[in-house]
C-alpha cells in the first residue's frame, strides 16, 4: 500500500480538486473536499482490493459467506483512513490546508442499511474478518431507502425517508458485469427425462436482474480488502418496447422490480409477514449463490466435488435461510446432483445464528405464500421436512410425540428456525445465557436431537471504530499507559489493571471523560436547545425503543425522582442527565407512546425551576451508529435494563464499557458475562433473574396490580400516567398494559430494586476517585468484547477457515 506522508498528500489533494473540481482547494466546499478525500483514500485501497482478490483467485482458500438482510456499516471515511492507516496523515494535511477533519468526515451521510443490533454485528463482524485476516465476504441487499430517518414533532415520532442514495455513495462499485438474472413465481413441475431422471420444469417466471454494488471492506493496517456485497434489483431489459401499452405495463412491472430492494424493513423484532419481504429474502440468497457457484465452477475446474469444504455460509438469523433450499434446488435442478448428495453438501454449508427467542420474532411464513412465490422452492421444502419427520419417526422414537412442535410445515405455516436448524451444521447463540435458553428451552426439542450442533459465540464489537475512531483521547491515554500491543490484541486492556490505584492515570481518564461529556453537552445544547450540565452523571440508554428493553422502567424512575424533589426542595441527589436515543417501528404503537412520554417528561422536568437542574431529560432523534460515536464516549452510566432472558446478547452495553461506562443492568444476555470479568464491585447489577422470569411464566403468581397498590411510588405514577401527568398528556395505554395486561416485562417487579440500585449509582458517583477506578476496571476488560474474538472463535469453531 502506498504509504502517505502528509507532505505527498496535501499537493494530491489540490491536484484532484484541480482535476475534479477545476477549484484551489482554498475556494472548494467542504462537500468537495470531502468527496477529494474519498476519491484518494478509493484509489489507495483499490490496489490492494484487486491484490487480495486475485490472492482469494490463486490461492483458492476456504471462504467465509456472511449473508444478513441488515448491514449497518456507519460512515466509512474515517474508519477507512484508520485502518489504512491514513487517519493521522490525513488529519494533519486537512488542517493544515485549513479544514476541521472532523468537518470534513461529517459530510458523510451514515447508510442505515440495518435496524439496530443485529445489521450493526454484522458491520463489525466484516471489520473484523478483514482485520483478522480472514477470507470472509459480506452479501446484502443496496436498500434504496434504509431504515426511515426520525424527527421529533411535538415529542412525537414522525419518519421521513431515508434517500440516502442522493447523492453519489463513494464506496460503492457497481459491478454491471456481474449482473445475475434470477427468478420468482410462476409454475414449476417435474417431468421425466429420457433417462428417466426428473426434470423440473419452469414456466412463466418473472425475471429480475441483480446487479451488485461492492464496497471494500478494509482490514487493519495488513493490506486486506475484503468485499461487501450489495444486491440491487433492476429490470432485465427496458430497450425492447413493442407498443405503447406493453410500454407502460412494462414500467409498472419495473417499479415492482425496483421495489424488491425499495425499501428495509423497519421492524426490529417482529416477523412481517408480507411478500416483499419473502422477495427480498429470496432475492438475497438467489443471488448470492447463483454467483458464489458461478465463481465456484470458474476456480475450481466446472466441479462442485468441492463446494463444501471450501465454502461456509453464516446466515444472519433466520432472513436469509431460504439459502438452503435455494441450495438444494440449484443442486437438484441446475447441477442435476442426487438428493442424498445434495443434502449432504447442502447441510456441510450452512451454519445458523440465532438472534431471537422472542416468540413474535421467530418468521413463520404462510405455506400459500411460498407456494405462490417459489413454487419450486416449496416442493423442496416440503421434502426436507417429510424426510427429517420420517427421521424423528424412525430413528428417535422418544421424540415422535414432538414431531408437530418440531416440524418445518405445521398449522399452514413454515417455521424458518426450524428449517434453518435442519439444514445447518451449526447453530449458534450470542451470548452464554441466550445459548442455554436455547438448548434448555425454546429449542430443547432439536437440542436433543441434534446436541453437537449447538455452539455459544458471544456478539462482540469492533474496538477499532468503537473506541480507536469514537474515542481517540481514550485510546491514546491507553497507548500512552500499556504502549500499542491491545489494538491487535484487545485482550492485553487487561495490563490496565494494573493501574486502579494511578492518581495520575485516573485523573486524565477523568479529564478525558470530562471533556467527551462537554462536547456532547455542547451538541444537545445545538442539537435541542436544552442546556445540561457537563458534571452531572450522564446516564444514558440508547437502542431501539422496545417493551422488552424497558424504556419504560427508565423514565418511570425519572418521574419518581421528579416527585421526590418536588415533595421536598432540599433534597440532595447527585445532579443527572438522562440521555436517551431511540427509534420505534412505525407501526409499534407503544413503543410511540413511550417517546411521547419521555419527551413529555423532559418538558415538564427541564423546565422546572424547583428541579434546580439537578434533572435534565434529553431525548436525541434519530438514533443511528454516527451519533452512537457521539454519545458513547460520553456515558457514565449504560442502562441495560432488559427484562432478563429477552437480549440475547446486547451489544450497545459492549461499546459503552469498552469506552468507560459503568453498567446498570439485569442478569441478561452479555451482563453477566460483563459481570463475571469486572466483579459486582464494578457493575450495578438489579431486579429478576431468568430463571425467576421462567418461573413466573410456567408458575403464574405474579400480580402487577398487588405491587401497584401497595407500593406507593408505583401508585402515584401511574395516577400520574392515566390522569394527565402533570396536566398535560395523558397515558392511559401504558396504564392499561401495566395493570390490565399484567405488566408481561416486569416493570413495576423491578421498579424497587431498580431505584435503590440507582440510589448505588448515585453515591458511587461522589467518589469520584473510586468511580473512575470502576471505570477503568471495565475498559481493562472491555478487550473480552472486542469482535476479533468473536471472529476467532466462528473462524475456528465453526467456519474451520485459516488466515491469509
Ligand atoms: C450498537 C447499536 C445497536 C445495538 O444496541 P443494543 O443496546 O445492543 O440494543 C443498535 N443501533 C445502533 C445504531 C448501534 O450502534
Amino acid at each position: 500500500m502506498t504509504k502517505w506522508t502528509v507532505e505527498e498528500l496535501i499537493p494530491a489533494i489540490r491536484s484532484t480538486m484541480e482535476r475534479t473540481y477545476n477549484k484551489s482547494v482554498e475556494s472548494a466546499s467542504i462537500q468537495e473536499v470531502f468527496d477529494v478525500v474519498s476519491t484518494i483514500v478509493n484509489q489507495t485501497i483499490e490496489v490492494n482490493w484487486s491484490k487480495t482478490n486475485n490472492h482469494y483467485r490463486e490461492k483458492n482458500p476456504k471462504q467465509v459467506y456472511y449473508l444478513s438482510m441488515e448491514f449497518l456499516i456507519g460512515r466509512l471515511l474515517d474508519s477507512n483512513l484508520l485502518n489504512s492507516g491514513m487517519w493521522d496523515v490525513c488529519n494533519e494535511a486537512l488542517t493544515s490546508l485549513g479544514f476541521d477533519p472532523i468537518e470534513v468526515y461529517r459530510q458523510e451521510r451514515d447508510p442505515g442499511l440495518g435496524n439496530g443490533g443485529l445489521g450493526r454485528l454484522a458491520a463489525c463482524f466484516l471489520d473484523s474478518l478483514a482485520s483478522l485476516n480472514y477470507p470472509g465476504h459480506g452479501y446484502g441487499i443496496r436498500y434504496r431507502y434504509g431504515l426511515f430517518e426520525q424527527r421529533l414533532i411535538n415529542g412525537y415520532q414522525v419518519e421521513l425517508p431515508d434517500d440516502w442514495l442522493i447523492k453519489p455513495y463513494p464506496w460503492e462499485k457497481r459491478r454491471a458485469d456481474e449482473a445475475i438474472q434470477i427468478e420468482f413465481g410462476g409454475k414449476a413441475y417435474l417431468q421425466q427425462r429420457a433417462d428417466g431422471s426428473l426434470a423440473c420444469i419452469y414456466e412463466q417466471t418473472d425475471k429480475v436482474l441483480a446487479v451488485p454494488y461492492d464496497i471494500p471492506i478494509v482490514g487493519y493496517h495488513n493490506e486486506v480488502v475484503n468485499t461487501l456485497r450489495l444486491w440491487s434489483a433492476e429490470p432485465i431489459s427496458t430497450k425492447d418496447r413493442p407498443d405503447r401499452d406493453a410500454h407502460y405495463s412494462q414500467l409498472d412491472n419495473n417499479h415492482a422490480i425496483e421495489q424488491i430492494s425499495g425499501i428495509l424493513y423497519p421492524d426490529d423484532s417482529s416477523e412481517q409477514g408480507k411478500m416483499l419481504r419473502i422477495k427480498q429474502q429470496y432475492f438475497l440468497v438467489t443471488a448470492t449463490l447463483k454467483q458464489m457457484i458461478k465463481d465456484f465452477k470458474a476456480t475450481n475446474q466446472q466441479s462442485l466435488v468441492d463446494f463444501a469444504d471450501k465454502v461456509v455460509i453464516q446466515i444472519n438469523d433466520t432472513h436469509p435461510s431460504l439459502a438452503i433450499p435455494e441450495l438444494m434446488r440449484i443442486l437438484l435442478d441446475e447441477e442435476r446432483v442426487d438428493w442424498d448428495v445434495a443434502w449432504a453438501m447442502t447441510t456441510k454449508v450452512f451454519a445458523y445464528t440465532n438472534h431471537t427467542i422472542m416468540s413474535e420474532a421467530l418468521e413463520k411464513w404462510h405455506v400459500n405464500q411460498i407456494k405462490s412465490l417459489l413454487p419450486r422452492l416449496y416442493m423442496i421444502i416440503e421434502e426436507i421436512n417429510e424426510r427429517f419427520c420420517q427421521t424423528i419417526w424412525q430413528d428417535y422414537p422418544h421424540l415422535r410425540e414432538r414431531i408437530p412442535a418440531m416440524a418445518i410445515i405445521a398449522d399452514e405455516q413454515v417455521h424458518m428456525a426450524r428449517l434453518a436448524m435442519v439444514g445447518s451444521f451449526s447453530v449458534n447463540g450470542v451470548a452464554k445465557l441466550h445459548t442455554e435458553i436455547i438448548k434448555t428451552e425454546e429449542m430443547k426439542d432439536f437440542y436433543a436431537l441434534y446436541p453437537e450442533r449447538f455452539n455459544n459465540k458471544t456478539n462482540g464489537i469492533t474496538h477499532r471504530r468503537w473506541l480507536m475512531m469514537a474515542n481517540p483521547r481514550l485510546a491514546q491515554l491507553i497507548t500512552n499507559t500499556i504502549g500499542t500491543q491491545w489494538i491487535k490484541r484487545p485482550r492485553e486492556l487487561t495490563h490496565l489493571l494494573r493501574y486502579t490505584k494511578d492518581q495520575p492515570l485516573l485523573e486524565k481518564l477523568g479529564e478525558i471523560k470530562q471533556h467527551n461529556k462537554q462536547k456532547l453537552a455542547d451538541f444537545i445544547h445545538h442539537s435541542t436547545g436544552i442546556l445540561v450540565d457537563s458534571q452531572s452523571i450522564f446516564d444514558v440508554q440508547i437502542k431501539r425503543l422496545h417493551e422488552y428493553k424497558r424504556q419504560l422502567l427508565n423514565i418511570m424512575h425519572v418521574i419518581y425522582l421528579y416527585n421526590e424533589l418536588k415533595e421536598n426542595r432540599q433534597l440532595e441527589i447527585t445532579p443527572r442527565t438522562f440521555i436517551f436515543a431511540a427509534k420505534a417501528a412505525p407501526s409499534y404503537y407503544f413503543a410511540k407512546e413511550v417517546i411521547k412520554l419521555i419527551n413529555t417528561v423532559a418538558a415538564v422536568v427541564n423546565a422546572d425551576a424547583d428541579i434546580k437542574g439537578k434533572l435534565k431529560v434529553v431525548f436525541l432523534e434519530n438514533y443511528n451508529v454516527t451519533l452512537a460515536e457521539r454519545i458513547i464516549p460520553a456515558a457514565d452510566v449504560s442502562e441495560q435494563i432488559s427484562t432478563a432472558s429477552k437480549e440475547a446478547s446486547g451489544t450497545g452495553n459492549m461499546k459503552m464499557m469498552m469506552n468507560g461506562a459503568l453498567t446498570l443492568g439485569t442478569l441478561d444476555g452479555a451482563n453477566i458475562e460483563i459481570e463475571q470479568l469486572v466483579k459486582p464491585a464494578n457493575i450495578f447489577i438489579f431486579g429478576l433473574r431468568a430463571e425467576e422470569v421462567y418461573d413466573y411464566y410456567r408458575n403464574g403468581g405474579y400480580s402487577a396490580h398487588e405491587i401497584y397498590q401497595n407500593d406507593e411510588r408505583i401508585n402515584r405514577i401511574l395516577h400520574q400516567l392515566r390522569d394527565g401527568l402533570f396536566g398535560q398528556q395523558n397515558f392511559e395505554n401504558i396504564y392499561y398494559q401495566l395493570l390490565s395486561a399484567n405488566d408481561p416485562y416486569f416493570v413495576l417487579k423491578d421498579f424497587d430494586s431498580y431505584v435503590e440500585t440507582q440510589q448505588l449509582v448515585d453515591q458511587a458517583y461522589q467518589q469520584p476517585n473510586k468511580w473512575l477506578s470502576k471505570s477503568l476496571v471495565n475498559i481493562a476488560h472491555s478487550g473480552k468484547f472486542s469482535s476479533d474474538r468473536t471472529i476467532q472463535e466462528y473462524a475456528t469453531g465453526i467456519w474451520k477457515i485459516e488466515k491469509l
